[in-house]
């Protein structure tokens, strides 16, 4: 019996191997299928998807067979691996001196016959083979020796994907573990920051309060100054804290009626929509799966800088729309405000990111972040459209569960 010898490329290969991540699993339905069809095409009792591990042959499916696996030594797949681009062909294993004594020909399985096409990844590994056996002496034509070719292609399609399958779970969970390290640490940073700067600005309250006769004018305004910047921080502080806490709770999924959720809010700030004559046009609106909290927030944010962003001299007309995606449901909030020119309509979704030349309008620059946020937490997307000087669109995508 002529014992395998191992590829050039061995450790390589077998690293390869490894990262499909194939050995020992569980027999799967889409594997079984290729040995059926394989054994049903080229009319032969067995059929395996073998792969040569260090010190044997593994079985990811055998059909006829009732071994999981053998010791590489006998292997018949571990000789066929060899040549990547040919059906490697033994007619007749008991007149074959590589093979006559090889337990697997004299004793059970009884192997006569054997043809095995080598499973090839793309960087050029043989990882094992898609083969045929018989325990009499057999033929393969040409058109069954190209589907088993092709059979074996499809068993690489298969661990393709399954490796893919696995990469994209790995980063997804690191992802999400980096996500949620993040929150905690912009929620504990945002936090701890608070308190030092409390008793700052207590100090400096109570320093103007009781000093303040003894500073000249330049010294009080430096002390309001002072005191200015901490109250900014202070809100800066709140707004990081909203923005870590925002958009990654599962808590609530609702059944949220959207007409309500607008006049709810219309409600809330009944005094500024009177005060600035807000014209508030609602169309069809639909019912949407989503945190109470979630959508309160992401249209709170978007009536209110369409209320906030107006032209001097015109009455606020915002308009509020839905379009249903199929698999998501789109919402547009439309005003008639001053407008964002185009070089900066992507960057005022980044958090505290504001428009340079409207600084006459008060904010932090961080409400469409929070927007984003909740909006990517529920499969959609979030985007605005708008001419400088005629107003804003604003569009976002919710996925419907
Ligand atoms: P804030 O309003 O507190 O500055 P936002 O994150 O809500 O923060 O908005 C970021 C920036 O986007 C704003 O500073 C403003 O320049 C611009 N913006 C947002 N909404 C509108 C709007 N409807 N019309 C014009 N500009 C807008």
């Amino acid at each position: 019996m002529m014992i395998p010898y191992p590829p050039i490329n061995e450790d390589q290969r077998l690293k390869a191997l490894k990262n499909y991540n194939i050995l020992d699993t569980l027999p799967q339905a889409e594997y079984d299928n290729i040995t059926y069809i394989a054994s049903y095409i080229c009319k032969t009792p067995i059929s395996l998807v073998s792969l040569i591990d260090e010190k044997r042959q593994y079985f990811k499916s055998h059909l006829g067979l009732d071994i999981l696996e053998t010791s590489r030594d006998v292997s018949f797949c571990a000789h066929a691996i060899h040549n990547h681009n040919e059906v490697f062909t033994v007619s007749d294993a008991r007149l074959d001196e590589r093979f006559h004594d090889n337990p697997l020909v004299t004793d059970e399985p009884k192997v006569v016959f054997y043809a095995g096409m080598p499973l090839v990844t793309k960087e050029g590994h043989a990882l094992g083979t898609l083969c045929v056996i018989d325990r009499e002496p057999h033929h393969l034509t040409d058109e069954q020796k190209e589907v088993l070719k092709r059979l074996s292609q499809q068993v690489m399609y298969l661990l393709e994907l399954r490796q893919k399958r696995f990469l994209n779970k790995t980063l997804q969970h690191k992802l999400e573990a980096y996500a949620q390290d993040m929150g905690a640490f912009a929620y504990s940073a945002s936090h701890d920051l608070q308190e030092p700067l409390r008793t700052a600005k207590s100090f400096l309250e109570l320093l103007e309060r009781t000093h303040a006769d003894k500073f000249d004018e330049t010294g009080k305004k430096y002390m309001q100054l002072a005191v200015g910047s901490m109250s900014r921080m202070t809100q800066l502080i709140n707004d990081l804290l909203e923005y870590s806490r925002s958009g990654n709770s599962d808590e609530d999924c609702d059944d949220m009626d959207l007409r309500k959720v607008v006049e709810d809010i219309a409600e809330m700030n009944k005094l500024i929509i009177t005060e600035k004559g807000v014209q508030l046009e609602l169309g069809v609106l639909p019912v949407i799966k989503i945190s109470k909290a979630a959508i309160t927030q992401l249209m709170h944010n978007l009536i209110g800088n369409a209320i906030k962003y107006q032209a001097p001299g015109l009455k606020p007309i915002i308009k509020i729309n839905a379009s249903d995606l199929d698999t998501h449901w789109q919402i547009s909030v439309k005003d008639n405000g001053i407008g964002i020119e185009e070089e900066n309509q992507k960057v005022i979704f980044k958090i505290f990111k504001r428009v340079k030349t409207q600084g006459a309008y008060v904010g932090s620059g961080i409400g469409l972040a929070i927007c984003k946020k909740i909006v990517q937490h529920h499969g959609g997307e979030i985007w605005v459209e708008s001419e400088y000087g005629k107003g804003s669109t604003f569009y976002f995508t919710i996925h419907k569960i």
